[in-house]
């Protein structure tokens, strides 16, 4: 899964564009996790404000 900053993220949609999952979503102005997340790490690498991280399972 992975882990949102809501404060730093800017709605860009380039998370959303990038996953090959398609499991982020922005609804509105909030970007939305959905199932199916693979925990591949390309949203948070492409992310130019650093708002995502991935959470491997088992990590809090
Ligand atoms: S880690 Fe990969 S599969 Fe999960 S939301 Fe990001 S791009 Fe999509
Ligand atoms: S790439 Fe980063 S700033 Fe852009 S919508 Fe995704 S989390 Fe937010």
């Amino acid at each position: 899964m992975i882990r949102i900053d809501r404060t730093t993220c800017c709605y860009c949609g380039t998370c959303v564009a990038v996953c090959p999952q398609a499991a982020l979503e922005l609804v509105d102005a909030c970007l939305e996790e959905q199932e199916g997340c693979s925990a591949c790490g390309t949203c948070a690498k492409c992310c130019p404000v650093g708002a995502l991280e991935v959470c491997h399972e088992g990590q809090v």
